[in-house]
């Protein structure tokens, strides 16, 4: 039997890998002008590093993680019973962030004193969810992180920066909701989150679990009854502290001045435990099912130090290629074409064959893209295999032709035919 991609996994077709590093790119090059540049890290970190910096009681550490282990180590641990070292317990990467601000730490990126360090990445991500539309167990995401910075401008030029790439890659921004709220910090919202497990009652099962570790996840809850049970919880707006109510007002002037539209939802709290303050997401309700955030992040000032680093405040946000995909085709925009074939070289019998192959080579050297047979096939069948690969012109060599040191040329568009010298 033949042997498919593991559940929850896709492949990205030559049409959508292409689409793929035109999506990144043009996130890179949008992000650039912001002065963020390129980090690549790991796709696998010591599980530690998820353990300490999302949070034991996240869904996407106790439960999504995939671990990975050597061959020997797992032969050890199952044939002599000796757990792998902590050094040697590894996960596949759920997220980008932990695994750049411990580069930042490793590296020292923001010495004391220094200008921050913005860095951006694109790759694929790692989760043992339950596949549906729009979940996957292996994702691409492009992503950015600030760290070094406080001031509320450096979480409103990320905000506009990601729904500038979302409108420049083609999303519609009548058919995307930015929500924003602010998650308070380890001043204020310890009390908060006392009284919203205070307020829970008769929530469901997973909620009052949750209540013991994590209060706040039970506005996330999907089921009817805790919704509307959970309306009416104390908000974290009406509970923070002087410096964070400022910089939550800060952050909203400045994307009031640039025109940035979006919704306070004082329910947007998203599922990892580093963030402070800000937190955004962007959702798209169209086509998407159940799965409908295309984007979000926030700040998280205390994730360095939870690592091992010195107190050093960040911001980032991440988002999902897959997603933006279901949101791009949902709004009927068309993906960019395949890149055209310049030149089909057409052999007239075999005897021409190598002469045609050198053709060939000297064309895609001089920088056109250029194709050949490679089955035999009859002159007609190859005409009508550059007609699918869309060519501009084909050249046709024959015996005859070649002797007096030329070739046909025939204009796809026009069917003009010119003998031209080789
Ligand atoms: P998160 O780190 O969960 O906020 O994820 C950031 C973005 O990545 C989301 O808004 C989605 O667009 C995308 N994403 C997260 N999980 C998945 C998944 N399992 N499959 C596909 N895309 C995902």
């Amino acid at each position: 039997m033949a042997i498919n991609s593991p559940e929850g996994t896709r492949d990205l077709l030559p049409d959508e890998a292409k689409f793929w590093a035109h999506f990144r790119d043009t996130a890179f090059g949008i992000f650039a002008r912001y002065g963020y540049q390129p980090i690549e890290t790991p796709l696998f970190e010591q599980t530690d590093l998820f353990v300490r910096g999302i949070g034991q009681a996240t869904d996407v550490v106790s439960k999504e993680m995939f671990t990975a282990i050597s061959g020997e180590n797992l032969r050890r641990w199952v044939e002599e019973g000796k757990a792998p070292k902590a050094k040697s317990r590894l996960s596949l990467r759920p997220e980008g962030t932990a695994g750049v601000v411990r580069a930042v730490v490793q590296h020292d990126l923001v010495p004391q004193g220094a200008a921050p360090a913005k860095l951006m990445y694109a790759g694929p991500m790692f989760r043992a969810e339950r596949p549906q539309k729009g979940r996957q167990r292996q994702f691409n995401q492009v992503g950015v992180e600030c760290l070094g910075a406080e001031e509320p401008t450096i979480d409103a030029e990320a905000i506009i920066m990601l729904m500038r790439f979302y409108e420049k890659v083609g999303i519609p921004r009548d058919s995307m909701r930015l929500l924003l709220n602010s998650m308070g910090c380890e001043q204020c919202r310890p009390a908060y989150r006392e009284l919203v497990r205070a307020y829970m009652d008769e929530l469901c099962d997973t909620c009052m679990t949750r209540a013991e570790v994590n209060p706040l996840r039970a506005f996330d809850c999907k089921n009817p009854q805790c919704a509307a049970i959970m309306a009416d919880a104390p908000k974290i707006t009406d509970h923070l502290c002087d410096e964070c109510r400022e910089h939550y007002d800060a952050v909203k002037v400045l994307l009031d001045g640039a025109g940035v539209v979006y919704e306070e939802d004082y329910k947007l709290v998203r599922g990892l435990d580093y963030y402070t303050r800000t937190v955004f997401e962007v959702q798209v309700d169209n086509g998407m099912g159940a799965q409908n955030a295309i984007g979000g992040g926030g700040r998280y000032d205390k994730l360095a130090e939870e690592v091992g680093g010195r107190p050093t405040p960040g911001l980032g946000f991440a988002l999902g290629f897959e997603r933006c995909v279901l949101a791009l085709e949902a709004a009927g925009v068309e993906f960019p074409r395949a890149q055209k074939c310049d030149l089909f070289v057409a052999c007239v019998d075999d005897s021409v064959r190598a002469r045609a192959f050198a053709l060939v080579q000297e064309c895609r050297d001089a920088g056109f893209t250029t194709e050949m047979d490679h089955q035999k096939r009859s002159l007609k069948s190859q005409f009508k295999l550059a007609d699918k690969l869309d060519a501009a012109f084909v050249v046709v060599m024959g015996p005859d032709e070649l002797a007096a040191g030329q070739v046909k040329a025939r204009n796809m568009q026009t069917h003009e035919e010119h003998l031209v010298d080789l």
